[in-house]
């Protein structure tokens, strides 16, 4: 596929124009929190949003940090730092997954949790924007050093989570064993099982059809949407996707069933790669024995190096494994016509801009990796109700939200003359901005 045929097809991208004299920056500012607030602004003075408005929105609700001491198996004593943060319940209750990763700190929290505000907004689901993490590296634990750190991390937040508060759900490094875990504390404490104050658990406890996939899921919808509007065959496109692990790997397996052609994948080992396209498959397989990439030798895959991966020449490029992958010291070598936010946060704003100077299309994190939140806002409800939907209407109502939502940021985009990213913050800031002007400020 040409780059020739975006030049033509494409409508978005008229922002160029406007862009062309915009130079490097030669600084960027990795905080993610940092990166949060600059988007807001980007897109306040795009809309001209209240002053007031937009300083609401620079600040979080509250955020809760916790000490977690935990047993080790040698009897050692480890105290983790564990966090929550609401940052904003104006539209309902918050909602956002929890990080168990060794680089949780309180401001990529924070920023996490308002690209959650801002995704359900997008979405419109009566939903706020929370996010939660544990500074811990997963896989140094045993399984009953993981149990107990979960317990105990959920005993600490308890009086700032519930179903009518915040609703948690996994992200990088929690599961739905964890998720089962947390479930577990909340409803001991409470005297009596109450399924709805996590999403992303086992179905046998209150769980969805269809959440483990639905992210993944969601990014296909998206895709398969925009290559309708380019007049594009995704079963001819190549794709490289870093990351794979649940978005990751949901989306390449998908894409490969579909026939495209997935190029590469990656971890945090590295990344392996074939001209020909890899067996997903199989990696998937390899992967579920919790084994690494770098590890696998079965084929004839040329490992590469994540430092370089980036780079890899394709159509679609999926970062789908954590924030500040694409940023001022790689933009210039990124080779591919579609950057597809899997993760959240993965481009820089400056980096984000050099994108659109290079004509490269960004299909934005809070639109692209929706769908999780959108089939957990599904279990939700379903737990709620104690009554439990087919798989069927599970994705056919997915579909429906996240094509419908894609064709409302597009149009926009195309009306307003502004990126994807541009146009639906402007549509999840817009709503989020009426709700607080109808609620009013307190007191
Ligand atoms: P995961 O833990 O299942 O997988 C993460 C993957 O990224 C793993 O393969 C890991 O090895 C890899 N990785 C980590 N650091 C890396 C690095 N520096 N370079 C290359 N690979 C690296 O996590 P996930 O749930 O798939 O989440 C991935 C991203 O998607 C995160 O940004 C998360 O916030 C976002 N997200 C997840 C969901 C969801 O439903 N799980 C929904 C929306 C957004």
């Amino acid at each position: 596929m040409g780059r020739k045929i975006y030049k033509e097809a494409i409508v978005i991208r008229n922002e160029i124009k406007d862009s062309r004299k915009l130079k490097k920056p030669e600084r960027e500012n990795r905080n993610p929190y940092e990166m949060a607030k600059k988007q807001i602004d980007i897109v306040a003075k795009e809309m001209n949003l209240d002053v007031r408005i937009t300083k609401y929105l620079k600040k979080v609700e509250r955020s809760l940090i916790v000490s977690i001491p935990v047993v080790m198996d040698n009897g050692d004593l480890e105290v983790f730092e564990g966090f929550r943060v609401h940052h904003s319940t104006v539209r309902g209750p918050g909602k956002g997954g929890i990080r168990f990763s060794p680089d949780v700190c309180l401001d990529e929290v924070k920023a996490l949790a308002t690209w959650m505000t801002w995704k359900n907004s997008l979405l419109n689901l009566p939903l706020g924007g929370a996010k939660g993490g544990v500074c811990v590296d997963p896989r140094k634990l045993s399984l009953k050093e993981l149990e107990r750190l979960t317990r105990r991390y959920t005993a600490e937040i308890i009086n700032v989570i519930g179903p009518d508060i915040d609703i948690p759900a996994p992200d990088v490094g929690t599961d739905k064993r964890i998720m089962a875990w947390i479930m577990d504390v909340y409803s001991m404490q409470k005297g009596r099982s109450i399924p709805g104050v996590v999403t992303g658990k086992p179905i046998e406890i209150g769980g969805s059809v269809g959440r483990e996939s639905a992210t993944g899921m969601g990014l296909y919808f998206v895709i398969d949407a925009l290559y309708k509007k380019l007049n594009l065959e995704l079963s001819n496109a190549t794709i490289v996707v870093q990351g794979f692990g649940n978005v990751g790997g949901t989306f390449a397996q998908i894409l490969f069933e579909k026939g495209a052609t997935v190029l590469a994948v990656s971890d945090i080992s590295g990344g392996l790669y074939s001209k020909d396209g890899l067996d997903i498959n199989k990696l998937i397989k390899w992967r579920d024995q919790n084994r690494l990439l770098k590890d696998f030798t079965e084929e004839d895959y040329i490992f590469v190096h994540n430092d370089e991966f980036l780079t890899l020449d394709c159509d679609i490029l999926v970062p789908a494994a954590i924030e500040n992958q694409i940023s001022l010291s790689n933009v210039d070598k990124i080779n591919c016509e579609i950057v597809l936010e899997g993760a959240n946060g993965p481009t820089t704003p400056e980096a984000d801009e050099i994108l659109k100077e290079r004509g490269i299309i960004v299909v934005p994190d809070i639109l692209a990796n929706a769908g999780g939140v959108c089939v957990s806002y599904f279990e939700y409800i379903q737990d709620i109700h104690s009554y439990f939907w087919k798989l069927d209407r599970i994705n056919s109502e997915l579909e429906s939200i996240m094509v419908n939502t894609f064709e409302e940021v597009y149009q926009l985009s195309i009306k307003r003359n502004v990126s994807l990213r541009t146009a639906a913050y402007i549509i999840a800031i817009s709503r989020l901005a009426r709700a607080i002007e109808l609620r009013g400020i307190f007191p």
